[in-house]
């Protein structure tokens, strides 16, 4: 009789040896491994597995690498390849000469690009609580961790790609991009995002375009620090080593933002800020209490784009410094350590599934920060109805707006989105089907036009009906649903004043056709009642989002030319260009 183990008992999770940062974030002289925790499966030579397939090809050199093989044990286990002891301080315990043997092995960074990616989007679809799809087609994607000798990074729609450049730093050391945790992590959620809210990469206010890259970063960030190996080096780089004890002094708000954020940004490889950016930086150096959204230098997407990150690493320190006040001291004025690092660590975590879990309360299209924020309260409300004992939507509200994020309108006094509580028609739709039918919300839509407030004269379409399923606070699962539909209406520039309302921006030339998006998120509640409607109505006059977002594409000649018949891809692909406009900087 076969043994039941050998069919239920397959691990679902295995480890897999990263580099925890980057190569130049070191303890003493080695750099900082660490192990990931990433979803287990019989792997192919690439690694290629069912989400992520790694092909190893160089075009600059046109040479394509040997794949890293993954063999299966006899056991069932998976072996880790590049499995390293570790010491008794949680930190790495390496032979001599092990890590420079990792950085010169290709299949190692093969390695390190699969791992990362793979538990990107497992933290995707944990916080979602459903499989999530890439923003290109198909199931898998392809990375290339060698693609090119450039010092760029980017994901490609067109090519069902993400593509890592390495290129020879300042030492003349060869850098390179794929062994970067938050370089991979950050190109990973643009894929991601991509997929879950397609229209955000369309022309828009410059709060869309910076929101890709403000979330990536967000992500990769939360993602690195939610590593208690990284916390603990970060904390321990200016002590003297005590490995159990640290004193309370060098928990301070301001200590911990030099030791830890900037400490971090201090050791990350500088030759890779042009492929990164300096929003971790920024975090720390951008004073707080300023109009930074009015202001002419933040309306350049990658500056804007480190408002949000400066907001939510802000609040990262402000939560974590609550929970360490609770902590209580062992010794005079010493706290344990691992306490410290693990309170740290779990709230980068909370924040990350936060972070991702904010998407499903965001419009479908143009988003604007104020949007995010709301979502991002929504979603703090949902898990925990009172306050609870952190304040994490006081620690998101007040860091939003110290770098001139302000509420949305519309939204209740405590920031979050209303909860839905006209009256609608249910009873032409059917419950199960409205769970997973686009066909279903649809006539739900259509039955309710007037309530929802939508044009009956605009083209919509319902784009996604997904589950999202969680633990509630009390530990039972909840359910929800999540529909996006799109509307759009397309108009002469003429008709903007006889339809719309609206005068159209002087540098629209007259004879223009003009696609006015708009669109709606809904979510249903477990017994199929719509609780949140979360809208970017294509009549939303109040907040002038349409006037905005027609000025915007005026001013950047989006009207001046027919737009191009084919796709662009490869080092002409959007993300390729938005790269290495941030290495200009
Ligand atoms: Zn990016």
């Amino acid at each position: 009789m076969p043994n039941p183990r050998e069919k239920h008992g397959l691990p679902n999770a295995r480890t897999l040896t990263v580099i925890a940062q980057d190569p130049s974030v070191r303890i003493g002289k080695n750099i900082l491994l660490t192990e990931l925790t990433v979803p287990a499966e019989q792997l192919l030579p690439g690694p290629c597995g069912y989400r992520v397939h790694v092909i190893d090809y160089d075009s600059s050199t046109n040479t394509l690498y040997e794949p890293a093989v993954y063999e299966a044990q006899q056991d069932g286990k998976y072996k880790d390849p590049f499995a390293f002891s570790r010491g008794t301080k949680g930190s790495s315990k390496q032979p001599n000469g092990y890590d420079r043997k990792l950085v010169n092995d290709p299949r190692f960074h093969a390695q390190n690009v699969y791992a990362i990616a793979m538990r990107t989007l497992a933290q995707f679809e944990f916080a979602l609580g459903r499989r999530v799809r890439w923003g290109s087609d198909g199931h898998q994607i392809h990375i290339s961790p060698h693609a090119f000798a450039d010092a760029n990074a980017f994901y490609s729609r067109d090519d069902r790609a993400i593509f890592f450049g390495y290129f020879k730093g300042a030492s003349g050391a060869t850098i390179y991009t794929c062994l970067s945790h938050d370089v991979v992590a950050h190109e990973t959620t643009h894929a991601i995002l991509d997929g879950l809210r397609r229209r955000y990469l369309e022309p828009s206010t410059p709060d869309q375009a910076a929101f890709h890259e403000g979330f990536a970063d967000i992500v990769a960030l939360l993602s690195v620090f939610s590593l208690p190996d990284v916390v603990g080096a970060l904390l321990d780089l200016k002590a003297n080593g005590n490995p159990k004890l640290i004193a309370k002094s060098r928990l301070t708000r301001d200590a911990l933002a030099k030791s830890v954020l900037l400490g971090l940004a201090d050791e990350m490889g500088s030759e890779l800020s042009d492929v990164r950016g300096e929003a971790l930086r920024r975090s720390v150096e951008l004073e707080p209490g300023k109009n930074y959204m009015d202001m002419p230098e933040y309306q350049e997407e990658h500056a804007r784009g480190e408002l949000i990150v400066a907001a939510m690493m802000n609040a990262f320190l402000d939560i974590w410094l609550q929970r360490i006040e609770r902590i209580g001291t062992v010794a005079r004025g010493m706290m344990d350590r691992s306490i410290v690092v693990e309170e740290g660590a779990r709230v980068a975590g909370h924040l990350l599934t936060m972070a991702i879990r904010a998407i499903d309360y965001c419009p479908p299209t143009d988003i604007w920060f104020s949007d995010y924020l709301a979502a991002l309260l929504t979603v703090d409300r949902e898990v925990v109805p009172d306050q609870g004992k952190y304040n994490y939507r006081k620690a998101l509200l007040d860091n939003f707006e110290a770098f001139g994020i302000k509420q949305a309108r519309g939204t209740d006094v405590d920031g979050t989105w209303k909860l839905f509580d006209e009256e609608l028609t249910y009873s032409r739709s059917h419950f199960e089907s409205m769970l997973r039918d686009r066909e279903e919300v649809f006539r739900f839509i259509w039955e309710n036009r007037d309530v929802l407030k939508i044009r009956k004269d605009s083209y919509i379409e319902v784009q996604s009906v997904l589950p999202s399923i969680r633990v509630g606070p009390d530990g039972f699962v909840l359910r929800e649903t999540v529909a996006e539909y799109i509307q759009i209406l397309t108009l002469w520039t003429g008709e903007l004043k006889t339809v719309l309302g609206i005068d159209p921006p002087k540098d629209i030339p007259k004879d223009r056709r003009i696609r006015i998006f708009g669109g709606g998120a809904l979510v249903f509640d477990e017994y199929g009642q719509l609780k949140y409607h979360i809208p970017d109505r294509i009549e939303d006059l109040e907040r002038s989002r349409q006037i905005k977002r027609l000025e915007c594409l005026a001013a950047i000649g989006f009207f001046d030319e027919p737009a191009a018949a084919r796709p662009p891809s490869g080092s002409q692909s959007h993300f390729a260009i938005l790269h290495r406009a941030r290495a200009a900087r």
